[in-house]
């Protein structure tokens, strides 16, 4: 049997259970059994990331940086081979896999660059004789949940800073992609950290997750993940006894990408097909609300149907197909409700939404990118995050309405304007109320050296990547210096 243990204070070791992690593109497919942790186990990685918090806290900027680097390089030369097996457990179309395991290499190379140049600062103090010095250092041991939609970019995000700048880790990925976790953890294993100092915990979210989050030793807990799941880690973090742990959110969106009538028609299509469906609209970044002024709505509507008809749905790792399935059996039947629930709502059904159950002879959880139109902002499926590949048109009169129901939401993580004046453009930068705001790109897809996250419901905490991921793995001190 091909299994997976989890990484425990050096060893690997074996779980209370083994799952299966399951094919979405074609469930006959097992691509091996994974352990899962005890709350027992958990404790025990909370107590060696403690243990070697003081040794990896204390270590060498350049230490810290040739193990990132190493990760890096490592996750590059097997680039193709990690793609396959993201695109094989999580059904993420093979080009947008192997952009994310790139996309994860990046980062580790990023912050092993940011473990060379940990920031600080010197001034003068307002008192005679005193010199101040405010510099960052480690956070303690942080508890990294991540969730499924991106195994290998979104763990790579909280890892590499929280490694880069001197913290111990415990990693607890989603059950449903743990092949990209434990092949990330299996090079973390190699790349000279003490023993203790980044763990692997697979398991359940109710008991691994719960034990991270309650143990007064874990100090931070970064979390991707489910708005209501994000709400339990927030109370729990500040509900223990003593010392609250300082927690840093990212949930759901919905996010707006406007067409105003002076964009280039092509361009906006691009925008709101890549946006809305690639990655199977499983994006927390996904334009799930497309809102369109009316000179252009009617063309709008007619090309999108039109470029949908060439998007493949299909295995994942098939030549050619650009959607690939829905997650699992759980998520497919959310998609399938709400698209039974925006007809009766009476929105218009205009592309797609069909389920097959069998493309090609393989037996996956597959679903038509489906488009509805004469929808409005206060419909449910315009104000849920449906995580699917489902798409709404809301018609607008002109750029101020657009603007109104773009921010009308609960959420605020990423929103776009696809339009020609310089003028609209910087309108909406200024105005849209998100972290993120795209002008003339789709909303989802970003770089990886430069903060991502939001506004709203969307997110909590400080922002991750880039720079400013600091603010989050450091804490800072400032300290009086009488000579
Ligand atoms: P998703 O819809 O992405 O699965 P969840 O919020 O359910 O969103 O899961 C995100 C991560 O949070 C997963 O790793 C999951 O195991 C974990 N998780 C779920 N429930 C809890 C919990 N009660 N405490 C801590 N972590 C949890």
């Amino acid at each position: 049997m091909n299994t997976h243990a989890n990484f425990i204070a050096g060893d690997w070791v074996a779980g209370q259970d083994l799952i299966q992690n399951i094919n979405p593109s074609d469930t006959r497919d097992l691509i091996g059994h994974y352990a899962q942790a005890s709350r027992t186990q958990t404790e025990t990685a909370i107590a060696a990331a403690d243990a070697a918090l003081p040794k990896w806290a204390a270590s060498t900027p350049q230490q810290r940086a040739d193990a990132l680097d190493a990760v890096g390089s490592e996750i590059l030369a097997r680039k193709a081979e990690l793609g396959d097996l993201l695109a094989r457990e999580e059904g993420k179309a093979l080009p947008d896999a192997l952009g994310e395991v790139l996309r994860a290499a990046q980062i580790f190379k990023f912050f092993a660059g940011e473990a060379l140049r940990i920031p600080g600062e010197s001034m003068a103090s307002t008192r005679p004789g005193m010199g101040v010095a405010v510099t960052r250092e480690p956070v303690g041991v942080v508890g990294i949940i991540t969730p499924w939609n991106f195994p290998i970019a979104i763990p790579a995000w909280k890892i590499a800073p929280a490694l880069a700048y001197g913290n111990t880790v415990v990693f607890k990925p989603a059950e449903l992609v743990p092949g990209c976790a434990w092949a990330l953890a299996e090079m973390l294993s190699r790349a000279g950290l003490p023993a203790g100092t980044f763990n692997l915990v697979m398991g359940p979210g109710r008991e691994v997750g719960e034990e991270m989050l309650n143990d007064p030793r874990v100090s931070a807990i970064t979390f991707t993940g489910s708005e209501g799941t994000g709400r339990k880690v927030a109370h729990a973090c500040v509900g223990r006894a003593g010392a609250m742990a300082r927690f840093q959110l990212e949930m759901g969106g919905k996010n707006p990408l406007v067409v105003l009538n002076d964009a280039d028609l092509s361009v906006a299509v691009e925008c709101a097909i890549n946006g809305a469906f690639y990655a199977t609209g499983q994006r927390c970044t996904a334009s799930s609300r497309l809102v369109v002024t009316e000179g252009i709505h009617d063309r709008f509507v007619a090309a999108m149907v039109q470029r949908m008809k060439s998007l493949k749905v299909g295995d994942a790792r098939q030549a050619g197909t650009v959607i690939g399935p829905v997650v699992n059996a759980t998520q497919l039947q959310q998609d399938l409700s709400y698209i039974a629930l925006g007809s009766a709502e009476g929105a218009k059904l205009v592309a797609g939404g069909q389920h097959h159950g069998l493309i090609e002879g393989r037996p996956g959880f597959y679903l038509e990118p489906a488009l509805f139109i004469d929808t409005h902002n206060a419909m449910r499926i315009n104000r849920e995050e449906i995580f699917g590949p489902v798409a709404s048109v809301i018609r607008v009169r002109d750029h101020e309405e657009a603007l109104s129901v773009a921010n009308d939401t609960p959420y605020g993580l990423s929103a776009g304007v696809c339009t020609t004046s310089l003028k609209m453009a910087s309108h909406f930068q200024r105005h849209l109320q998100a972290g993120m705001v795209m002008v003339n790109a789709p909303t989802a897809g970003v770089d990886p050296h430069v903060p991502f996250g939001g506004r709203k419901a969307s997110s909590h905490g400080p922002r991750e990547q880039g720079r400013y991921a600091a603010d989050f793995y450091t804490t800072v001190k400032t300290a009086y210096i009488h000579p």
